[in-house]
């Protein structure tokens, strides 16, 4: 039944994505969704000041799936001004219970939930991702990431301080204002939902660029949004390039905060722009170069599929794939070995099979670099193991490769390669394998495989990362934080420290008469 609903959706979504402004889509006969290719300003459809459009590809094929509205400096100075209006002091969206707030917020996740199998598969289609984990891994964590912030709108409390005198002293928790939203497309769903949540739930209004790789389910979404009720101008939804809306966002004079998520490189420029423009506040989640350490002690059978998931997960592109594996000498041999005949059984191919583990990387770009690492691999000496090369004739899939005798000053096992390449590293003892695992400019994330809980309690103390995984990985819930050390970013996200990034704290303090004059 599922494979029939999908080929069904997908033979429309191919039939109706190529007209101009709306499409409708038939996914099961009872549903019948719409996705909108313009801009979404003050909960309206909207084209580009410009008139602009631009392309976005199906991987898989590396064909056009239909043409998208492109914002720039015009577009995202309009959405600014309808999120500054709906953030006026006493509009609808300010006076608003935080309960009623929650409440959208919970709708908005019904209504994702509801459209779970249409989302799934529109996602699949933009960025390559394998539907099978559109469908169970990527939009359930978005319905839960929703829920979970819905439930914060009206528990966000202050506090009552007592300071010397005779005053009363509190703390309100206030909304920073209009925030700038700027979104990848490794999780394009996920992570509007990760910025989205915090940012609504504490009262936020935001202007949300999407990435150009993968427009078409943060559009769905915005039309969700309007029509579960939120009041116009709270979220403006704008697909268009980095450069262009990006940098006109970040460099803002009205925009309070911007969030960002993507390359260390980018996140530079996001900070500058802050810097040189109006000081707004930054939140960054950025690159990885991520060290999972599997000690000799360790279950192999669980480290070597573990390990295996910490690289291969989202065709390698996740910002805290466990990218630098170093195993123990003594096991060094036997784990390599296995990881490679892991690799060499996993499915590689067209994301809409049921059976596919791996999809084709998000574009043509991100094909080109990663198998331009794979040759810097070969020629700096390391020792390719499997893998290697391109895995069709169209589309743009690589092989699942494996580098072995990786040494840590090669370029494969400094930068960060975003596909599906594992560098397995050999160490001897603990302390230098902590060492070794410091010696990067990122600290996103880390993992450590060992039955011996003291071996686990010092690398997790020893290591400068915002996340440690003992005896798993890619473990996220909506209640934990996540983010980076170093150069893998500012803030945090989700849990109640994501609440945070999104809140200013205002102190209020009240003169208490002593006696009654
Ligand atoms: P990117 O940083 O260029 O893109 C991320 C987002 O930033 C996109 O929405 C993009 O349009 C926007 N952007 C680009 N230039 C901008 C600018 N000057 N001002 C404001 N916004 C701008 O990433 P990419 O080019 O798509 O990928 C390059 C590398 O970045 C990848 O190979 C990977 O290493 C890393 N990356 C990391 C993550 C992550 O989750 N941390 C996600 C995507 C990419
Ligand atoms: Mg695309």
């Amino acid at each position: 039944y599922v494979r029939i609903a999908i080929s069904f959706g997908l033979a429309a979504l191919l039939l109706t994505l190529s007209c101009d402004n709306i499409c409708n889509l038939n996914i099961e006969p009872n549903q019948i969704s719409s996705v909108s290719l313009q801009l979404f300003i003050n909960n309206e459809w909207q084209d580009a000041v410009s008139k602009r459009s631009f392309p976005t590809i199906n991987p898989a094929t590396g064909e056009v799936i239909c043409q998208v509205a492109e914002a720039d400096k015009a577009d995202v100075d309009k959405a600014v001004k309808a999120a500054r209006e709906a953030f006026r002091f006493g509009s609808p969206w300010r006076r608003m219970d935080a309960s009623d707030r929650g409440l959208l917020l919970s709708r908005l996740a019904d209504a994702i939930e509801r459209d779970t199998a249409y989302l799934a598969e529109l996602e699949t289609l933009d960025n390559g991702k394998p539907y099978a984990v559109s469908y169970r891994v990527d939009v359930p964590m978005v319905v839960k990431c929703l829920r979970y912030c819905a439930g914060w709108a009206d528990k966000w409390e202050g506090k009552t301080i007592p300071i010397d005198g005779d005053f009363f002293c509190y703390t309100r928790h206030e909304p920073i204002g209009v925030c700038g939203q700027i979104i990848p497309w490794n999780f394009p769903l996920l992570m509007q939902a990760w910025k989205l949540g915090p940012a609504l739930a504490t009262g936020n209004t935001v202007v949300m660029k999407v990435a150009e790789q993968t427009p078409l389910t943060a559009l769905y979404v915005a039309s969700l949004i309007k029509e579960v009720g939120f009041p116009p101008g709270v979220v403006n939804i704008l697909p268009g390039m980095g450069p262009s809306a990006g940098s006109a966002i970040a460099s803002h004079m009205d925009v309070d905060k911007v969030a960002f998520t993507g390359s260390t490189e980018v996140g530079h420029l996001i900070q500058q722009a802050s810097g040189s423009s109006n000081l707004k506040k930054v939140t960054l989640e950025l690159g990885g170069k991520s060290p999972n350490i599997i000690m000799s002690d360790a279950n192999m059978a669980e480290a070597v599929e573990q390990s295996h998931f910490a690289l291969f997960f989202n065709q390698g592109q996740c910002c805290c794939a466990g990218s630098r594996t170093y195993v123990q000498d003594t096991i060094y041999d036997e784990f390599m070995e296995r990881s490679v005949e892991r690799a060499k059984s996993r499915v590689v191919g067209d994301p809409f099979n049921m059976k596919t583990e791996q999809g084709p990387q998000v574009d043509e770009q991100q094909f080109k670099k990663i198998l331009g690492y794979i040759s810097s691999g070969k020629r700096e000496g390391a020792k390719l193991m499997c893998g290697g090369g391109v895995a069709a004739d169209r589309g743009y899939f690589i092989q699942p490769t494996i580098f072995g005798d990786v040494q840590d000053g090669m370029t494969i096992a400094r930068e960060e390669i975003f596909g599906p390449v594992m560098q397995i590293l050999k160490f001897k003892t603990l302390e230098e394998v902590v060492e070794r695992a410091n010696d990067t400019k990122y600290g996103l994330a880390a993992a450590v495989f060992t039955k011996d809980i003291d071996k686990a309690h010092y690398i997790s103390s020893g290591i400068r990362a915002g996340t440690v995984w003992i005896n798993c990985y890619n473990v996220f819930g909506a209640q934990a934080p996540f983010g980076g050390y170093k150069y893998s970013g500012n803030g945090r996200e989700l849990g109640e420290y994501g609440l945070d990034n999104y809140t200013e704290v205002k102190t209020v303090t009240i003169k208490v008469p002593q006696k009654n004059s």
